[in-house]
């Protein structure tokens, strides 16, 4: 079984290393270290206190962090010890920029790094279902695709380092616009008088419908239950990328640019702990119309 090293145990970090104890020698760290304990007792696996540790001998290192720079802050204590010749795999939805500046200090040491953010959410995670995008180099990518099958269902190399990011950041502000335009037209459809119940049967069966409309507003709005699996902090965070990384293209796109300062609004207004599909309570608000 491969050695690996898993560096962040999130909402969606703990069930992706829970799948991976099963297929690899797995040594788990946390910045609170006792998360990383309780998971250690229960999937039978090593806990590290230190970075360093977690890292030192593993083939592979896995990271899941909120952010690019959150990772980037763990390579002074990584570095001495990383393996020569091991691959690391950085499962945050980072930013193309920062996963070319990790991937840099990486080689000095010879470790080869992949950007591979996720999607599929947390039930995904658990399922082993998620799809996988990957920016680097294909030779390190195939060292590791047995691994990563353990937890993607869809694995695929977009490009160059950062390609992953890049792909994940747009996805995600695709998925910002389709929650908060679809949570626009409930509300307006609400208050002439249809249900939103009766009015996502129909989208659902015609050309309007997305996963928010599918699965997200049903399952977490209409339902009152706003589970969290996914803080809105991180899809702000997700669509900021986006529409810097559109920026740096010069490629047009305001309805983007909109939805990232949306998301910022939504954000400063509901919180660092609340669920992305919170964010429809901003446009009830709004609106006047509970979308249930
Ligand atoms: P969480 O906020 O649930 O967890 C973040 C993890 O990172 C925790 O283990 C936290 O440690 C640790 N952490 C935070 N800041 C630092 C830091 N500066 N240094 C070291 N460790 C740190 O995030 P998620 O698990 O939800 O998300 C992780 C990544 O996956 C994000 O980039 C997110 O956008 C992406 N993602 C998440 C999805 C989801 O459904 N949740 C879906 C797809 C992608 P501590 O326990 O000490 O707080």
């Amino acid at each position: 079984m491969p050695r690996l090293a898993f560096l962040g145990l999130g909402d969606i970090g703990t069930p992706m290393a829970a799948r991976l104890a099963r297929t690899c020698e797995l040594t788990v760290w946390n910045r609170t270290a006792t998360k990383a304990a309780t998971f250690a007792a229960e999937h039978d696996v090593a806990a590290a206190k230190t970075v360093a540790d977690a890292v030192r001998g593993a083939e592979i290192v896995a990271s899941c962090l909120p952010t690019s720079p959150d990772v980037e802050g763990l390579l002074d204590q990584a570095l001495p010890a990383l393996q020569k010749g091991a691959v690391w795999v950085d499962f945050t939805s980072g930013d193309p920029a920062g996963s070319r500046r990790i991937a840099a200090r990486l080689a000095t040491v010879g470790v080869s790094y992949l950007d591979a953010p996720v999607s599929g959410g947390v039930a995904g995670a658990e399922a082993g279902t998620l799809t996988i995008m990957v920016g680097g180099d294909e030779r390190a990518l195939e060292r590791v695709r047995g691994v990563l099958d353990a937890v993607g269902q869809k694995i695929v190399l977009c490009g160059p380092i950062g390609s992953g990011d890049a792909v994940k950041a747009v996805n995600n502000a695709l998925l910002a616009v389709h929650l908060w335009s679809a949570a626009e037209g409930l509300a307006a459809l609400k208050s002439a008088g249809v249900s939103p119940t009766v009015a996502l049967d129909v989208i659902n069966a015609s050309s309007g419908r997305s996963n928010a409309s599918m699965n997200l507003i049903p399952q977490r709005v209409v339902s009152r239950k706003f589970p969290r699996t996914f803080r809105l902090a991180l899809l702000d965070k997700d669509v900021g990328i986006a529409a810097q990384f559109i920026r740096d293209q010069k490629t047009p796109a305001p309805l983007l640019q909109l939805t990232a300062e949306m998301m910022r609004i939504a954000h400063n207004l509901l919180g660092a702990e609340a669920d992305h599909a919170e964010m429809a309570k901003v446009v009830e608000q709004w609106s006047g119309q509970e979308i249930s």
